[in-house]
């Protein structure tokens, strides 16, 4: 049938490249673009096209920023910029970030090791963060997700920095086994981190 509406087949086509978009969702959200608004839409393109034309990762940290401005984190004079918190992606940063209780900076690593899919170290961004470490921090936080993937990734962050001097800590046992940073609630996560420990 949908070989005689080859656009709608197009569309469908392109949705199922987005991850994270169930495949139950897909005529769904096929469909709310077909109902918007024509202008509504072009504003919804500009605004992605815009998105992708001005934001770069920082070379720093690792998070998103504007092209033309420095990065508002690695930049910020009233951020501990000897405490570096490693969290594996963007959402984890976002959900310390929005617990207000942390003070330090960031380093976005971009995943967790996971030879299955063929992430390892030289995927991540773990060389910079090495490299940043050993220009002189105070502490690492290694608040990777605690499944085995974090674990593991948080384990060779650890034996990388095995002959650098800093203080190398994980987040506190509150954080139940096997989870996502991203989907706890944040006196939670505020918890976890406030009581940190020892690596
Ligand atoms: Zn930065």
């Amino acid at each position: 049938m949908l070989s005689e509406v080859p656009s709608f087949n197009q569309l469908l086509k392109l949705l199922q490249q987005v991850p994270y978009l169930a495949s139950k969702n897909l005529y769904r959200v096929a469909f709310h673009f077909l109902m918007m608004d024509p202008r509504n839409l072009e504003q919804f393109c500009k605004v992605l096209l815009q998105a992708k034309h001005n934001l770069e990762q920082c070379s720093n940290c690792f998070n998103w920023k504007e092209k033309d401005r420095t990065c508002s984190l690695c930049s910020s004079a009233k951020r501990d910029q000897a405490i570096i918190c490693v969290v594996e992606t963007w959402q984890e940063f976002l959900t310390i970030e929005k617990t207000g209780g942390y003070e330090g900076v960031y380093h976005v690593l971009g995943g967790a090791i996971c030879p299955l899919e063929g992430i390892g170290p030289e995927q991540l961004t773990i060389e910079p963060l090495i490299a940043r470490v050993q220009r002189g921090v105070r502490e690492v936080i290694l608040a990777t997700n605690q499944t085995p993937e974090g674990e593991a990734t948080a384990a060779y962050i650890a034996s990388k920095l095995k002959n650098v001097e800093v203080k190398i800590s994980c987040l506190a046992r509150g954080v139940p086994v096997g989870s996502s940073l991203e989907f706890m609630d944040r006196l939670t996560v505020y918890k976890a981190l406030s009581e940190r420990r020892p690596f």
